[in-house]
């Protein structure tokens, strides 16, 4: 809303750090040394304040001047959009080399509608010790994949609209041109530390440690480590931040989370809860910051003891179904696990893909993936009708849905409480009373 100029801020300069989650780098955890599901984006902010020929030289100073991150110049390498001629000539100015400034046309930040703009990128280089095949800046300029060129820091110029059906050079600029940069936190601690990666910086080193103690398994950079110690900062925020383990929506992403850490203890010989011993790591850790985890950790350590336990009963359950199914197949001559039943582990069991595979195949069994993917594509319309059905009741729901009285939710801390019946619907209509089959809101 500040960036298209709905709403003006208070004050047109902020910064601030913000707590990301992102799951769709999940897949990266653990497998390169910079990708996190949750990690903490330091950024500054313009609205319609200062802009290019303020912020360039800015960036400069904070990370070349001895006062402040004290870079090498030789170390730093920034990308920018080709068509962004003033940014490249700033640089040049505040006397960065043109051998360091490099043109990359994904160089544009744009999520649909809205405001949009080019951006500048820059990276720290962290030499030819993560560069095996000695590639150079050919792979910051061929945007390839890497463990040398690390991305600290995105400056972006959020100056146009961006309207559909119209071509980037004729999307019309905003009211104010704006600024927007992040930053990630544990990857400057892993430069300033000069760690091999983000995990071994003190910010991921405590919860690595308990878990040698823990396991008696030397940690060597391996991949569970990085993703158990990963998953239960994500974990632990999102609990804290009020959101709940659950079947649908982001309740769903989070459970997937604990599961694959629960998965991942497996792989280190962990057989019982143990991931909620670790909040008191992470409120040690991140606490003095965020003050309100403190208050939240008793709390947020039972919801993951119990849902550690329900997730490992689940797993011991489903080998045992999976046992099963393979002994019945043998009897009948098979040696593939079937897609339904696979399919089966996996929805009704939460007993992952890999999983089963892994089990198959230490009974020389096999698994039908295509029946699975079959199976699983069935559900996913299933869901989508489902879905639709939701959308055409929810037309029919409007007292309902436009009901606002305040009504809090308390439990997060209490299983009982009185409270006053403020509102009945009857198939969506608000009613004064009813006997049987109906919504009731209390305060
Ligand atoms: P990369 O190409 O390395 O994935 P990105 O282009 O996705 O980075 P941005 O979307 O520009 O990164 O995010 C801004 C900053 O946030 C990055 O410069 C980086 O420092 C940090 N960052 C982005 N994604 C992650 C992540 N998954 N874990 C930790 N830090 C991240
Ligand atoms: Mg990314």
């Amino acid at each position: 809303k500040y960036f298209d100029g709905r709403e003006k801020p208070t004050n047109p300069r902020m910064c601030n750090a913000q707590k990301s989650i992102r799951t769709n780098d999940i897949d990266n955890v653990g497998r390169t040394s910079r990708h996190h599901t949750f990690f903490e984006m330091l950024g500054n902010f313009s609205i319609g304040d200062y802009f290019r020929d303020e912020v360039i030289p800015w960036a400069t100073e904070l990370l070349f001047d001895e006062k402040w991150f004290g870079f090498p110049k030789d170390k730093i390498y920034i990308t920018y959009y080709p068509e962004d001629v003033d940014t490249f000539n700033k640089w040049i100015e505040n006397g960065v080399d043109k051998t360091h400034l490099i043109p990359l046309s994904g160089n544009f930040w744009e999520i649909g509608e809205g405001p949009c703009g080019p951006d500048t990128e820059i990276f720290f280089d962290r030499g030819e010790k993560y560069d095996p095949e000695n590639l150079g800046i050919k792979m910051l300029q061929e945007d390839m994949d890497n463990e040398r060129y690390i991305e600290i820091w995105n400056i972006v110029f959020s100056q146009f609209n961006s309207v559909t059906n119209l071509k980037r050079d004729e999307y019309p600029e905003l009211p104010s041109k704006n600024i927007d940069t992040g930053s990630g936190l544990e990857r400057l601690a892993c430069i300033f530390q000069e760690t091999e990666t983000n995990y071994e910086s003190d910010l991921f080193m405590p919860m690595i440690k308990y878990l040698e103690e823990k396991t008696g398994i030397e940690y060597a950079g391996q991949m569970a480590f990085k993703v158990i110690v990963d998953h239960i900062r994500s974990i632990t925020f999102a609990l804290s931040d009020g959101a709940t383990f659950g079947n649908s929506g982001r309740g769903y992403v989070l459970r997937r989370i604990l599961r694959r850490a629960v998965r991942y203890g497996k792989k280190l010989n962990i057989n019982e809860p143990f991931l909620y011993k670790m909040v008191n790591i992470v409120v040690q850790n991140m606490g003095g910051f965020y003050s309100y985890l403190g208050e939240k950790q008793s709390i947020v350590e039972k919801i993951i003891k119990t849902e550690e336990e329900t997730f490992l009963r689940t797993l011991e359950n489903g080998e045992k179904k999976l046992n099963e199914i393979i002994l019945a197949s043998k009897k009948a001559g098979s040696s593939v696990v079937s897609g339904a039943d696979t399919f089966l582990l996996y929805d009704t069991f939460g007993f992952p893909l890999e999983l089963t595979e892994e089990i198959a195949s230490e009974a020389g069994f096999g698994v039908d993936i295509e029946g699975f993917k079959d199976e699983l594509n069935k559900q996913k319309q299933r869901a989508r009708a489902a879905r639709n059905d939701i959308q055409s009741m929810n037309s029919q729901n409007e007292d309902y849905l436009n009901y606002k009285e305040e009504s809090s939710f308390v439990g997060y801390d209490k299983l009982s409480c009185e409270a006053k019946v403020i509102g009945i619907f009857k198939d969506g209509k608000k009613v004064e009373s009813c006997d049987k089959d109906a919504v009731v809101v209390v305060d």
